[in-house]
């Protein structure tokens, strides 16, 4: 991996909209309609590097930083929202926090097959009773010879199914709060360790949304991701270049809903119709705006949480917006089940749920700009 791959973000934008036009956009209806990303197309999301983004090549990885990252994601949302999903959960959510938090042995072991795309990466934070509130997981974990034994249920675990690599967060004692948590890498064919369920979902169907429960299993101490103890730290810092990701995959959606707007106005004389495809283009162009300028804070090792949860908030927002003008415009016929129109929307309409909702973007947010609530944690 290396030879002949992009230096910059538009050399990977223009790489991943070539391969979106080829290999993603031809399928999307029946990734929809099948609710599957077909195995088939992971090794050509493998070799043309988009797997190991962000990572160093001496890591197997084809480097990239988080513009690059963005403008892949952006670019294969347009085809298929699903497969930019499967690809930002791999990277910013499990890939990216192993190079960032592991010891050599654990990046040699986990993140060089993660980067070559030989397995995909998985996040599961999120439980049936603690989703916004993380800190209240209830996953258990305790000490056992030579290592760690997990106990618990993992729910909406993107990428479930296919995973061969997870970061799993557990709790010592609840009642230890944020600082009893730590996270774990875990190989999905441990004993105890089972899909329990493949939730069926409105829209980014494709992606795959799992019930994982695991039953007592045991782990060597070498699966530990950082210190112990810092697993919320590793979550959060995770879920902020997520949230980066999901934003651009939020982008790629409202791009192609107004790329189908303003084709539809172009047809007709209907002046409510221009009025429409104005009001979307100043929605698309701030949510591109506030996209980059995350991205940007990121590569420039500058804070970026706020922008981060500022750029989901707003690009989830605007491609429900200009996705539901879609439907509009296009009529009766914008609700037909298999409508380009119609998936837009259902998908669309996923992303200010997912990596946290848009009430948590905006609490991050307020932190930001009115400091801690006396009753948060530190
Ligand atoms: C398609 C999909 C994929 C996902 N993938 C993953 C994944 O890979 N890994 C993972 O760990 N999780 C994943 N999630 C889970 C997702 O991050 C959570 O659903 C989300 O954080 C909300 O948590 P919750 O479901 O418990 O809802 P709740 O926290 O119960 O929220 C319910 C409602 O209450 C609001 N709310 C909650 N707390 C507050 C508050 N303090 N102030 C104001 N409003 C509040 C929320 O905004 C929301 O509107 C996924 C979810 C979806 C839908």
């Amino acid at each position: 991996m290396g030879l002949g791959l992009p230096t910059d973000a538009a050399g990977w934008r223009a790489r991943a909209r070539a391969f979106t036009a080829e290999r993603v956009a031809p399928i999307a209806a029946e990734i929809d309609r099948r609710d599957r990303v077909p195995d088939e197309l992971l090794p050509p999301l493998a070799e043309s590097g988009f797997l190991g983004l962000g990572i160093p090549r001496s890591w197997d990885g084809s480097a990239g930083d988080a513009r690059s990252v963005s403008a892949v994601l952006d670019e294969l949302a347009r085809g298929s929202a699903a497969v930019a999903v499967l690809v930002s959960v791999h990277l910013a959510v499990c890939a990216h926090p192993i190079l960032e938090w592991g010891t050599e042995v654990q990046r040699e072991r986990f993140l060089r097959p993660l980067a070559r795309g030989e397995r995909i990466g998985a996040f599961a934070l999120t439980e049936p009773g603690a989703g916004s509130d993380s800190a209240a997981l209830t996953t258990r974990y305790s000490r056992a010879a030579d290592g760690f034994e997990l106990r618990g249920t993992k729910m909406f675990t993107s990428n479930g199914v296919s995973a061969g690599t997870l970061l799993v967060f557990a709790t010592r004692d609840p009642s230890l709060g944020h600082r009893g948590i730590s996270a774990f890498i875990v190989p999905p064919g441990s004993p105890g360790f089972s899909v329990a369920q493949r939730l069926d979902k409105l829209g980014l169907r494709g992606s795959e949304t799992c019930e994982l429960v695991l039953d007592g299993v045991r782990l060597p101490s070498e699966s530990l991701l950082g210190p112990e103890g810092s697993g919320l730290k590793v979550a959060l810092g995770a879920l902020t270049a997520g949230r980066v990701g999901i934003a651009s995959c939020a982008l790629g959606v409202a791009e192609s809903a107004f790329a189908a707007l303003r084709g539809a106005a172009q047809r007709s004389r209907e002046e409510w119709m221009r009025i429409a495809v104005a009001e979307a283009f100043v929605e698309l162009a701030a949510a591109r705006a506030l996209v980059e300028r995350a991205a940007e804070r990121k590569d420039a090792g500058a804070p970026y949480a706020s922008e981060a949860a500022v750029a989901k908030l707003f690009a989830a927002r605007a491609a429900v917006s200009i996705a539901g003008r879609g439907v509009d415009v296009a009529g009766p016929e914008g609700v037909r089940a298999g409508a380009a129109a119609e998936r837009l929307y259902r998908d669309a309409r996923v992303f200010p749920i997912v990596e946290g909702t848009t009430e948590i973007q905006a609490l991050v947010l307020a932190r930001e700009l009115l400091g801690r609530e006396p009753s948060e944690n530190p």
